[in-house]
This record gives structure tokens, C-alpha cells and sequence, in this order.
């Protein structure tokens, strides 16, 4: 909607104007939206009459007065009908005034470009047709643009009607040169900082990152990302993504290296926290934008509107987030033009970046290996202690440094369980069995399984001792009596560490090796004893860092469908909830294993052990 202005407004010898009625919606005259609905929307002549037609007793004080003129606010015909008594007004300018630039409406807010004559025939029309209509021109309160590098600087319109020169806003995105767009999209960086301030006044990270990652971050500026060229406010989107950084490094406990911070910007399912940077996605709001609006402005221009002059150092900054050096034209861009698209590309291209980069192989093998489908759920949830999708602060913090590669530890630090020196990264802590943690990580995956098996009326059975005749052996932490083909199964919930030395090498080259060392391992010891009883052996890995194998995410799907179809509530709910629960449950054990492992003070162990 504001493209055609950014097409149109510098145009030698035109001025821009901004319309502003007195109390339009309470004023607007209810004959005049009689008049037109009949003759507009007849079908919907009788409703809207009995609707408005009754002049109901207004109470104010000791005074009475007759409700008769204007729209119910939040009536949701008020704005069509508005619409419709002002549009004979429109479609007057329209007639009498052709050539004028733009004349574009959105309810009262009247946006007309042309020059002195054609604006002064127009303001005319809208004096003189408004009032019979219930709308009164406030001159004080409308406002002309004269561009800063106009041959004509003078306000050519009645005194009153103020005259700017730095930029406008218009339906809240600035229009204008530079400095004024810097400066309006500077303010709602400084609005966004006054929050991020305030945050850590929760005194709960799991509920900051997630306010910080779906209100405050790219949210609270993409309008102006999609209205604003991104060369015309790089200072201002720098300025917000450092205080995103900034946000970020307090959670986290510590200031955030390079990598890290381009990690954390990634969508969770690149293994990123989904903190968008303004700088590198500006050219993609930009772009998509232009691209969606392209024929809404060719409509209100009635033409096909010239190429602005801000796409192509827009295309420049989307060649250089994207690392597509060949994409000079904008027919050469191979992606659909739609922001999502543009977006994914650059998401892809700083994900390719962060495994190029990693400053060693664990690094590489975290980064591929947080972006196995579902590796990343525990940080979509929505933070809720009944629904048992909380993280206590410093679990959430832990996670939060685990995720994002950050040291955890002193180098050299030893376990506090068996006693090895550990990594200051926290690998050895979530693959240490020096006691029961990792069995209860386990038991509590199996368990939200085991729980879902029976909302899916699966009459599951846990750990079924006696399934291989003569063997020890218990290969199903799940039996299901009845799965697929009618064939019982036995289900194996399996935790492997991706950054073990076992596979961290394999990891570090292919996404999900140890998914596959962990299958293996699994149906070798199990799937033909199993095949001899006739049970299926369905082994359900998932690495330390989240990701679900191929196998296990089908039988969850199945189940999520299943419980879905059972309660009613549908099948992507169910099974989105369900990958979350078990997701928050590893993660909430991998916790509790680091704060047991941790060399601090025996106060504060003994503490987090009574809840553990
Ligand atoms: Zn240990």
C-alpha cells in the first residue's frame, strides 16, 4: 500500500496530502449510508437499517440524547458502511480531478498526490460534498508533504493545512527521505528496548525468550522492515538487532560469540532460537513486499507502476544475506518472491555459514545436529506448569547455553558424579551414568509415550518381562498388543549423545549419523528375537540434542493422530503437543544431569537434589 507513494512522491512538481476529518466515525451521516447500501449491497440494505435505524436514548449526566449519526465501534459493518457514505466523495475527486497522482483511501485516512491545482479542486469536492455526509475536514490536523528536493517548495493550499518537509508517516510506515525513516523506525527500536529492559523482571528465561522471540523481536519492527527501503534504516535495524544480542547474552548468562549469536538467529528448526536479525532479513521484508502489493498499487495508480528506484540496492543487500552473487536482476531470482521464500533463503544460507565456520568438528555436529526435524520443539511451547511445559530458570539457561554451543564450565573441571574431567561444553555431564539420571531421562520419555499410547486407546503395556521366552532380555519399553497390520509391537525408547567420541566425527559429516548407529545397535539386539515371537521391533531413537529418527517420529505421528481422533481435538494439535512434551522432557533431563554434575557449593546441590 505505501510502495506507490515511494514510486510517486518525488515526481517533479507534486505535492502529497493527507486528509483528517473531525470525529469521522462517530459523525458520518446514517441517511447517506442508507442511501448508498441500497443502492450498493441491497441485500444487505434491510440489516444494516435495522441495525442503525433506531435512534436508541444516549444517558450523559441529566442529559438524553438520540444516538443518530456514526458507527458502533467494533461493529464489524461499521467500517463498510463508513466506507460506503464516503465513497461518493472518492468517486467524484476521481471524475473532476483525473489526472491526480494517487487518490488512495483507507476509511477516513485520504491520501491524495498531484499538483497544486488538481489537490485544490480535490480539498474543494471534499468541502464541499463532506459535510451533507457527517464529515468535516480538519485543516489544522491535515498535512502536505512538499519533498526536500522539490523545484517547488511552497504550500500551494489554504495556510492551515501545515506543510512538511522531513517525511510523513503514513498508516504507520514512514514515507520519506533517509533520515526520516531512520528516525521513525528508531523509535520503535527504542519502544522495544524500554520492554527488553523490563523483561528480566519476570525472573523466568523459558517465558522471556519466548515473549523475546514472538513479540519483541522481528515482530515488533517487520512493518517497517516491509514498508521501508532497507538501505534507508541499516543504522536503525543494526541498532535493534544488537539490543536482540544484547537481550539474548543476559539470558544466556554471558556475552555471545559470533557463532553463536548467527545460531541463535536461525529458525529453531535450522537449531536456532528463532531471533531473526533485522540487517540480513530487511531485503527480504522489502522485497516480498513490493513484490505482494504489485498489483494492489497498479490499481490505485491505474498503471502498471514504474520499477522503484530502491529495489535494486534492496536486491544487492538480498544477494549479499543470500550469498547468491548472480542474483543482479530481479528475474533472476529463482525463488518465489514472497517473503517467506526470500526469508527461508537467507535462513539456509547463514545456516551453510555457521557449518562453514564452526570452529572445530563438536561445533559442526551441534549445528547439524539441532536441525533434525523436532530437535528444536522444547523452545515453541508455550511455558505452562500444569501442562508440565515449564523449565525452572536455570534449567531453561542451561538448555539455552547447551543449544547455542556456549561454555558451560571451566576447562578441566571435574564430573561431580564419577569424578572425569569433563568438557567445559557439557557433553560429558549428559552422557554420564554415574548414577540414575539418564535412566530417569529415559523412563520420563517413555513414560509421556506410554501416556499418549493410552489417550490413543493403544492399551499399551510397559516393560513386558516376559516377551522373548528364556531371555533376560526386555526389548519393549512399550508393548503394544495390536499396532500396525495387527501386529503387536515392542517399542525402544533410546537416548544417544550426538558429541560422544563414538560418533561426534560422523555427526560432524551427516545429519543424523548417530540416529543411524543408534537404530542399528538397537535392531541387532532386538529385532529378530522380537521377529521370532511375531512382534515387530520398533526401535525410537533420539539424539541428546533433540532430533527424532525417521522411524520414531512416524510411530509419534501415529500416535498423535490416534490420541487426536480420540479426544477430538485435531491430529496436528495433538501430535505438535506431543513432540513438545517429549522434547521439554529430554531437555528438562539433560538439566537436571548438568546442575547434579556441576562442582557447586554442597548447599545448593543438596537443594536441586530433594527436587530431582
Ligand atoms: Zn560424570
Amino acid at each position: 500500500m505505501t510502495n506507490p507513494f515511494l514510486q510517486c512522491i518525488d515526481l517533479e512538481g507534486k505535492w502529497t496530502l493527507l486528509l483528517d476529518f473531525s470525529n469521522a466515525f462517530n459523525s458520518i451521516s446514517r441517511e447517506k449510508m442508507f442511501e448508498e447500501v441500497r443502492a450498493r449491497i441491497p441485500s444487505m440494505a434491510a440489516w444494516l437499517e435495522c441495525c442503525y435505524g433506531a435512534q436508541p436514548l444516549l444517558h450523559l449526566g441529566e442529559h438524553t440524547i438520540l444516538s443518530r449519526c456514526g458507527v458502533q465501534q467494533g461493529d464489524p459493518l461499521g467500517p463498510l458502511s463508513f466506507a460506503l457514505a464516503l465513497h461518493p466523495i472518492v468517486e467524484r475527486i476521481n471524475r473532476e480531478v483525473p489526472d491526480l497522482q494517487i487518490n488512495a483511501w483507507y476509511l477516513d485516512d485520504g491520501t491524495l498526490v498531484g499538483t497544486a491545482d488538481e489537490l485544490n479542486t480535490a480539498l474543494r469536492i471534499v468541502e464541499e460534498d463532506g459535510p451533507s455526509r457527517g464529515l468535516r475536514l480538519n485543516r489544522g490536523k491535515s498535512l502536505l508533504y512538499i519533498p526536500e528536493d522539490a523545484t517547488f517548495p511552497f504550500n500551494p493550499l489554504p495556510p492551515e493545512i501545515p506543510a512538511v518537509r522531513s517525511g510523513f508517516d503514513l498508516l504507520g510506515s514512514p514515507i520519506g527521505p533517509r533520515r526520516h525513516c531512520e528516525a521513525t523506525m528508531l523509535k520503535r527500536v527504542e519502544k522495544v528496548q524500554e520492554i527488553l529492559e523490563r523483561l528480566p523482571d519476570l525472573q523466568d528465561t523459558q517465558m522471556e525468550t519466548t515473549i523475546l522471540r514472538s513479540c519483541l523481536a522481528l515482530p515488533k519492527v517487520s512493518f517497517a522492515l516491509r514498508s521501508c527501503p532497507p538501505h534507508h534504516i541499516r543504522n536503525a535495524s543494526s541498532v535493534f538487532d544488537s539490543s536482540m544480542r544484547e537481550a539474548l547474552s543476559e539470558f544466556a548468562g554471558g556475552p555471545l560469540p559470533p557463532w553463536s549469536w548467527q545460531k541463535a538467529s536461525l529458525p529453531a528448526a535450522l537449531g536456532g532460537l528463532g531471533i531473526r536479525s533485522a540487517t540480513i532479513h530487511a531485503p527480504a521484508c522489502y522485497i516480498g513486499s513490493l513484490d505482494q502489493s504489485r498489483e494492489l498499487v497498479a490499481r490505485i495508480l491505474r498503471r502498471t507502476p514504474a520499477t522503484t528506484r530502491h529495489l535494486d540496492p534492496a536486491l544487492q543487500d538480498l544477494a549479499k544475506s543470500t550469498g547468491r552473487e548472480d542474483w543482479t536482476s530481479i528475474e533472476e531470482v529463482d525463488v518465489p518472491l514472497r517473503q517467506c521464500n526470500l526469508s527461508k533463503a537467507i535462513d539456509q544460507a547463514v545456516f551453510d555459514g555457521i557449518c562453514a565456520t564452526a570452529p572445530d568438528t563438536r561445533f559442526r555436529a551441534l549445528a547439524l545436529s539441532s536441525s533434525i526435524p523436532h530437535a528444536g520443539d522444547w523452545l515453541n511451547v508455550i511455558p505452562s506448569s500444569a501442562l508440565g511445559l515449564h523449565l525452572l530458570d536455570r534449567e531453561f539457561r542451561l538448555c539455552l547455553q547447551y543449544w547455542l554451543g556456549l561454555r558451560m564450565m571451566e576447562e578441566g573441571t571435574r564430573c561431580s558424579v564419577c569424578q572425569a574431567v569433563a568438557d567445559p561444553f557439557g557433553d560429558h555431564q549428559i552422557g554420564c551414568g554415574g548414577n540414575g539420571d539418564r535412566i530417569h531421562r529415559h523412563d520420563s520419555l517413555r513414560d509421556a509415550l506410554y501416556s499418549a499410547a493410552q489417550s490413543a486407546a493403544l492399551a499399551p503395556r510397559r516393560e513386558v518381562p516376559s516377551l522373548i521366552p528364556e531371555s533376560r532380555s526386555r526389548p519393549a519399553d512399550i508393548f503394544l498388543p495390536n499396532w500396525k497390520r495387527g501386529q503387536p509391537a515392542a517399542l525402544d525408547v533410546t537416548v544417544i549423545s550426538t558429541l560422544q567420541q563414538l560418533t561426534i566425527a560422523g555427526a560432524s559429516a551427516t545429519k543424523g549419523h548417530a540416529l543411524v548407529v543408534g537404530e542399528e545397535r538397537k535392531m541387532k539386539a532386538h529385532a529378530e528375537a522380537c521377529r521370532s515371537v511375531g512382534v515387530s521391533f520398533i526401535p525410537l531413537v533420539v539424539e541428546s540434542i533433540g532430533g527424532w529418527s525417521e522411524r520414531a517420529a512416524d510411530t509419534i505421528k501415529s500416535f498423535g493422530r490416534l490420541m487426536g481422533q480420540r479426544l477430538g481435538i485435531p491430529s496436528a494439535d495433538s501430535t505438535t503437543h506431543l513432540f513438545q512434551r517429549l522434547s521439554i522432557n529430554l531437555w528438562r533431563g539433560h538439566a537436571a544431569m548438568w546442575i547434579r554434575r556441576f562442582p557447586i557449593k554442597s548447599a545448593v546441590v543438596d537443594e536441586w537434589s530433594n527436587y530431582y
